[in-house]
């Protein structure tokens, strides 16, 4: 159902107002995880100043321990869904449990499955009977391949709405995070009809390299990013190394903004 024997024309998922695989190349960003209230709404207005165009923001945490933060839950989720209020942005937020998702699609605009979850079956059929569109991260380890085969368990449900999302993946290499896989882009293009972005936050892991690797998913071909900006990275409570302060961001929309039409 993926591939472009099946479909040869591009998949273009609609979101509000907003376009995902089409002519224009959207940027998404928020907090790794909504905190509280005040720390999203004031993100949600700053990010949508830049230019981005759907927000994100982390209400269940799949978190590499049991002692991090996990994220606020639903409360997160009723945060987010006064953000989008405020500010007009559709909303993505991850689900990570099977449990979870009638609740987190009563909020969100899009679901995420983070890269943990890429091979959870039971949550991959059950995102994709809500209907919703869902933007699925590579797992880490995954080839593109399977990647694709977990999209396939999505579109089985009958809902073709999946975003494909690069997010690095492990290598022997530790000066990164993950390794920022670009040259699955070309590839998914080519032989998918789906659209691809690329999250150069959890793809590098340092918020130094989100900007260069902005441009570069931009000039791979990707449809759009999906970055993490944090207020006050030094005070976040997940991922704030990679997190953009507002500034970098700020100048990273006005970079791209010379390359290619932002929505
Ligand atoms: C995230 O988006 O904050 C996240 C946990 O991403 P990933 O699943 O790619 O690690
Ligand atoms: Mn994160």
């Amino acid at each position: 159902l993926a591939s472009r024997t099946f479909r040869p024309e591009p998949t273009v998922i609609k979101v509000g107002d907003v376009l995902i695989g089409g002519d224009e190349f959207v940027v998404m960003a928020g907090p790794c995880a909504v905190e509280s209230r005040e720390q999203l709404l004031e993100t949600a207005e700053i990010v949508k100043k830049c230019g981005a165009k759907v927000l994100r923001g982390g209400a269940f945490k799949p978190r590499t321990s049991p002692y991090s933060f996990q994220g606020l839950g639903e409360e997160g989720l009723k945060i987010l869904a006064e953000a989008r209020e405020r500010t007009g942005l559709p909303v993505v937020t991850e689900v990570t449990s099977t449990e979870a998702v009638d609740k987190v699609a009563e909020y969100a605009d899009i679901l995420q499955i983070g890269a943990r979850n890429m091979q959870n079956f039971q949550l991959l059929r059950a995102a994709g009977r809500t209907g919703k569109p869902v933007l699925l991260k590579r797992g880490m380890s995954a080839t593109i391949e399977e990647w694709l085969n977990a999209a396939e368990y999505i579109m089985n449900e009958g809902n073709f709405q999946v975003i494909l999302c690069e997010r690095g993946i492990r290598t022997f290499e530790p000066m990164t995070r993950n390794t920022l896989d670009l040259s699955a882009v070309p590839i998914i293009k080519h032989i998918s009809h789906l659209p691809v972005i690329v999250d150069p936050s959890h793809g590098t892991g340092h918020w130094r390299w989100v900007t260069p690797m902005s441009r570069a998913a931009l000039a791979a071909g990707a449809d759009g990013l999906i970055i993490e900006v944090h207020p006050n990275p030094q005070e976040a409570m997940s991922d704030g190394p990679q997190s953009l302060k507002p500034e970098n961001f700020r100048l990273l929309c006005e970079e791209l903004k010379k390359i290619a039409p932002i929505v």
